[in-house]
């Protein structure tokens, strides 16, 4: 392991401009990341369900002088361009031309992941087979191969283990003979005669001459021929053909009489796998026979059966609520609370007042700064709780159970399972949520997933309830809670059901996923994962949020003649939030303040909170739940989260929406929607709860 050294990212510059390239490819959780991380020490985000890795992610290595540099390409199951993957890495190949070709390939489910090998095979290009898991394969007992493996696809094939680190230096040892020798695979001819004659005829064809736009060097004939054969779409725009050529190549596949229900691509497919079974009944024996019953197979008889899925899933949702909301994090919270305001808040207090600062000095630093944002990253402690239980949710390979369960849910209003994903990923970031939906194929799951993702409610918004929970709800906080989160997961199918109509007008596309085994969370995932977003949170609340309060705090504290202003009622920001407070009188916070702190959560939704402890705080260490006490009651307070769940998302996930919507007209619809339904319901909330109360 010692003879190569990963080079960190801020040496790049150092780094020759002719590089090697090499890009690896193959299946979903197939092990690609965790072998680009141990090749290029860099710590990409390694996922345990599809769609974690749609960009192409690019790292360096040195080894034996050489500057290599390598491709981590999203995970796809075949090159077909129907998903975004598998566009990405198809284009990828084609137009980057890679020096080579790793194909990482899961031995523990040899005969899937060989269906793409098959395809890559027919590339030509330089490529070798990295079986990756055979630590797994070994404590199984399976026995594979190789050398028919070898022999059968011609194709050097080498056995590692990415996570443990074996068989990594031999791999890169074969990666450079590979490039230096510039082997190509020789082609196996895995279809039968009839079509093999098909496409060697198209072959002859393209022989002729073609040109294939912003292809960059030579390209597999055959390949080619296999795509025109399979009607390929996206070879099929980019290809000029003569006209003689295109009638002859149709005269040719005509010869092929497709059985019922089949396509060209379908019965190519269908080859394919039966190829790849004859080859892996020959060269693997398998010690478990597939009646074997493995833990994970007995967990998942439990954890996904028809009846008990559902439950299961919403207790471990609510216990998740529980940890966060309730005493546990609450504790915590109370405790950073206390250290930030009154400890570290009142030091600096006391120094600014030792120093002699002057008034606006102290009003800025103590009743704008260390209240608006103080309060924010008092929630802390609660993020890293609710993003460690998800995390370790993620990792232990439940959340792709949850997947599979809610897929059923999900084509009920018409969406592909996939669409569980980016939808998951709601509740931590709308902005990364939205670019996720690129794994949908069809443009109306996008878009459609798109409108509902921001009723997923985002982290950002945790604090907001965490603070009004704390203040009013002290006695239910997760029923509070679990009724919020759930009120916005029904708010997204409610969404659906609408836009159905209007966008969805194409059949949903089915969804290939697989259940990883489940494990034990890796620690070092794990910190990775709930580092990142501790410093998200930071960083925001020291970037963003610390301009906005300083804003939100100078439009309080001076009126139009830039003179401070003894009475907050008679400051700019009061005067303009007057104006907006009426709208919200129905839903029972037409104070100027709500309003203000609401229209500032447009930035960012923590502003809401910065923003209501610098208003409703008295300049100084005013306990800010006090205040929301004394102002807000049970049902306004509750209209007020629900407004706050609904209500449009803040700028950086309005462009997101933007860009990937790509229509003006769908962002201003998403916005007018979000908008009108949130004051719809938090007025009817506020309104119906008032009217029971009254009864009651
Ligand atoms: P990718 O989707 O292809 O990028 O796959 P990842 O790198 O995210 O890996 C998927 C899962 O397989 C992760 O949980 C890895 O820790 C695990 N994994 C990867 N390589 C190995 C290996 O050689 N042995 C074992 N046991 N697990 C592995
Ligand atoms: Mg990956």
């Amino acid at each position: 392991m010692s003879t190569f050294t990963p080079i960190k990212e801020k040496n790049l510059s150092t780094v020759k401009s002719k590089n090697l390239k090499v890009a690896l490819v193959g299946n979903p959780n197939c092990g690609k990341t965790t072998l680009f991380n141990k090749l290029t020490g860099s710590n990409q985000h390694v996922g345990n369900w599809p769609g974690v890795t749609v960009e192409k992610k690019e790292g360096f290595l040195k080894f034996k002088n050489m500057t290599i540099d390598v491709l981590d390409l999203p995970g796809i199951y075949s090159l077909s361009p129907y998903s975004s993957e598998e566009i990405i890495t198809r284009t990828c190949l084609l137009e980057d031309d890679p020096d080579l070709i790793i194909n990482i390939i899961d031995a523990t489910v040899l005969e899937r992941n060989l269906y793409l090998t098959t395809q890559l095979l027919e590339l030509q290009k330089p490529m070798i087979v990295a079986f990756n898991m055979i630590d797994i394969v070994e404590k199984k007992g399976d026995l594979i191969d190789y050398r028919k493996f070898r022999s059968e696809l011609n194709v050097p094939i080498i056995p590692i283990s990415a996570n443990k680190g074996t068989g990594i230096k031999e791999l890169l040892d074969l990666a450079i003979e590979h490039i230096v020798n510039k082997d190509k695979p020789i082609i196996k001819k895995i279809y039968e005669d009839k079509i093999e004659d098909v496409i060697s005829k198209i072959e002859n064809e393209l022989n002729s001459g073609f040109s294939l736009s912003r292809v960059k060097r030579e390209i597999s004939l055959r390949w080619l021929a296999i795509k025109l054969f399979e009607n390929d779409e996206m070879i099929l725009k980019k290809i000029n053909l003569s006209r003689s050529q295109k009638e002859n190549i149709r005269l040719y596949e005509s010869v092929i009489s497709l059985p019922e229900h089949m396509d060209a691509q379908m019965l190519i497919a269908d080859q394919r796998y039966r190829y790849i079974y004859k080859l892996c009944k020959n060269a693997v024996k398998r010690k478990n026979t597939p009646e074997h019953i493995t833990l994970t197979d007995k967990i998942d008889r439990v954890v996904t059966n028809k009846f008990l899925a559902v439950p299961i899933f919403a207790l471990i949702m609510i216990l998740t609520f529980y940890i966060t909301f309730g005493p546990i994090g609450s504790f915590f919270r109370t405790e950073f609370e206390f250290f930030i305001k009154d400890i570290l808040g009142g030091n600096i207090s006391n120094l600014l007042m030792n120093l002699g600062a002057s008034e606006w000095t102290k009003s800025l630093i103590a009743g704008g700064i260390i209240e608006g944002v103080g309060s924010v990253i008092s929630f802390l402690p609660q993020v890293v709780i609710l993003f460690t239980l998800l995390s370790i949710l993620e990792d232990s390979g439940y959340m792709a159970r949850a997947a599979f369960i809610t897929d059923k849910l999900l084509r009920k209003v018409g969406l592909s399972g996939r669409a569980f994903v980016p939808l998951l990923m709601g509740f931590g970031c709308t902005v990364p949520a939205v670019l996720g939906t690129r794994i949908l194929e069809k443009e109306n799951d996008k878009k459609l997933t798109i409108l509902m993702i921001p009723f997923m409610s985002c982290s950002a918004k945790m604090p907001v309830y965490a603070m009004f929970i704390g203040a009013l709800f002290k006695e239910h906080q997760v029923l509070v809670i679990s009724s919020i989160y759930l009120l916005g997961i029904l708010m997204a199918i409610f969404t659906a059901a609408i836009f159905k109509k209007p966008v969805l007008k194409g059949k949903t596309s089915s969804f290939l996923m697989e259940l990883p085994e489940y494990r034990f969370p890796n620690f070092k995932n794990l910190c990775m994962h709930v580092g990142e977003r501790v410093k998200d949170f930071v960083v925001k609340a020291g970037t963003i949020l610390l301009v906005a309060t300083i804003v939100i705090w100078f439009l309080q504290s001076f009126n139009f003649n830039l003179q401070m202003v003894l009475d907050r009622r008679d400051s700019i920001l009061a005067s303009f939030g007057m104006t907006i407070a009426p709208i919200f009188s129905i839903c029972g916070f037409g104070d100027w303040r709500a309003a203000v702190s609401l229209l500032s959560g447009l930035i960012a939704k923590e502003s809401v909170i910065s923003t209501i402890a610098v208003l409703y705080g008295t300049g100084g260490l005013a306990c800010t739940s006090q205040v929301i006490m004394d102002q807000f009651s049970v049902i306004s307070a509750y209209a007020f989260m629900v407004f706050v769940l609904l209500y449009t998302p803040c700028i950086a996930a309005l462009s997101a929406i933007h860009k990937e919507f790509k229509s003006f007209k769908w962002t201003a619809i998403a916005v007018i929607y979000q908008l009108t339904l949130a004051w719809l319901v938090s007025a009817i909330v506020y309104q119906l709860g008032t009217f029971i109360y009254n009864v009651v």
